[in-house]
């Protein structure tokens, strides 16, 4: 069965229950969304919302899908540990996406002076965004010179009608697209695709190459190909069964101040000049649901790391095969945990982690005894393993995040690799506190305290 947003949507409303909620009542698009969510966050609660009563817009706002972790590893048909690496898995089998005729993106269709953004929810994430943002919009262009397809995930800031500023990140594949469109003096096409399914939002984070289809590596996420239907006024192929086509072109030449904006790490970045989208047409389900990403919460947070965790354990395990798992617990940090063999390999952990992803900046490897979702366990390792005078790498003068505020200028930076393995092998350390198997084994607290236990 074809997979999109509403039949997870359905699956969580039927499944979970406690996990989405329905908001009846009025809500003003200018921070109350976001508020809600924190306040949410604050109370321990990351529901689904379908938010009917959005102020200034008759489209139903959908925020918080991807806000639990267990959501995005049910998608993936696993549990919250085995998410990276069944995303790697299943991403490794790729499945092109087959053209359908019709699909419900295509119930309204809407061309030139009928489009209008500003009938769209104008949603203001947090007090110093330059404008209504929209976050959750799978951006697709074609490489002008291959035809390769590419798809990410781009910020767009609602300029008016029928135009949007769009954040193109440095160097990667959009950007290149549309440097070579530009060199040519020609506007790059690109579909904005809102109303994604976990795996779709997945796939479109996958890490690869410029020629790694990204809509083909959705349908190995699902398993199955993600039927596409053509854009209207581009040659682009949209997912058929989406609730909202975007479809215009990024002229060349062409730069606008766009931002600040509040950005994943926590802080609101500085406006620049960058590229714009003119709108040319809208598609979309009669009834469309706007798809919201809560930008910076656990929406955005949560979604983002399980393909960045993928691509880690891959390269890590490339140097150490012995790599039990990989977490990135907060901006540019990860952890690694290794079944240490021989000594050494907590080191290799360390730089094969740093040559792989540009963005970290913090690595802290421990032991296979550590459970690196357990953030106690692994500042335990840190506080009971490690000897700084011997077990720190600090890496001077490397590229990094050009979002990091701490980097100067933009991206330039230091690095840090901590290696909380026990030395020189676990085996040989001291001994942790333990409790014979036989009589945990044994000692049930039902039997002891009676009742329910509590
Ligand atoms: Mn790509």
């Amino acid at each position: 069965m074809a997979q999109d947003l509403r039949t997870f949507l359905e699956q969580i409303r039927s499944g979970a229950p406690e996990e989405y909620e329905v908001v009846d009542r009025e809500i003003d698009p200018k921070f109350e969304i976001t508020a809600l969510t924190e306040n949410l966050e604050a109370a321990r609660r990351r529901p689904v919302l379908e938010l009917r009563g959005v102020k200034g817009t008759d489209f139903t706002v959908v925020t918080n899908v991807f806000a639990k972790r267990s959501r995005l590893a049910f998608a993936l048909g696993t549990d919250v540990k085995g998410a990276a690496a069944e995303f790697d898995r299943r991403g490794r089998n790729p499945v092109p996406p087959e053209e359908v005729g019709a699909g419900p993106v295509k119930e309204v269709v809407e061309t030139g002076d009928a489009v209008d953004l500003l009938r769209l929810p104008q949603i203001h994430h947090h007090a110093t965004d330059a404008g209504p943002y929209i976050t959750g919009a799978m951006a697709v262009t074609r490489d002008p010179e291959t035809g390769d397809l590419n798809a990410s995930f781009n910020r767009l800031m609602i300029k008016g009608p029928r135009k949007t500023g769009i954040h193109l990140t440095l160097a990667k594949h959009h950007w290149e697209f549309y440097r070579k469109a530009e060199r040519r003096g020609e506007a790059l096409p690109i579909a904005l695709v809102l109303g994604l399914h976990p795996l779709w939002a997945l796939g479109t984070l996958h890490v690869g190459a410029a020629d790694e289809d990204e809509l083909s590596v959705i349908g190995g996420l699902l398993q199955e190909p993600l039927e596409v239907v053509r854009g209207e006024t581009v040659d682009i192929p949209v997912p058929a069964r989406a609730e909202i086509v975007i479809e215009g072109e990024i002229p060349p030449g062409v730069r606008e101040p766009e931002g600040p904006f509040s950005e994943f790490t926590g802080y609101s970045l500085g406006e620049r000049m960058r590229e714009v989208v003119e709108v040319k047409a809208v598609t979309r389900r009669k009834d469309a649901l706007f798809h919201d990403i809560n930008v910076a919460h656990a929406d955005h947070m949560v979604l983002s790391t399980i393909p960045m965790e993928a691509n880690l354990l891959k390269a890590v395990r490339a140097a150490v095969p012995s790599t039990r798992a990989v977490r990135i617990p907060a901006p540019f940090t990860a952890y690694l945990s290794i079944e240490k063999r021989i000594e050494g390999q907590s080191m290799n952990a360390l730089l094969a982690a740093f040559g792989s992803e540009l963005y970290l900046k913090r690595v802290v490897v421990v032991d296979h005894d550590v459970d690196v979702f357990n953030d106690f366990r692994v500042q335990w390792a840190i506080g009971t393993r490690c000897q700084p005078h011997r077990d720190l790498l600090i890496i001077p003068n490397a590229r990094g995040s050009d979002l990091d505020p701490s980097s100067e200028p933009d991206g330039f930076t230091s690095k840090v690799g901590v290696d909380a393995t026990a030395k020189p092998t676990l085996a040989e350390f001291a001994i942790r506190n333990q409790i014979p198997p036989e009589v945990m084994e044994r000692v049930r607290p039902e039997d002891f305290l009676g009742g329910s236990g509590g």
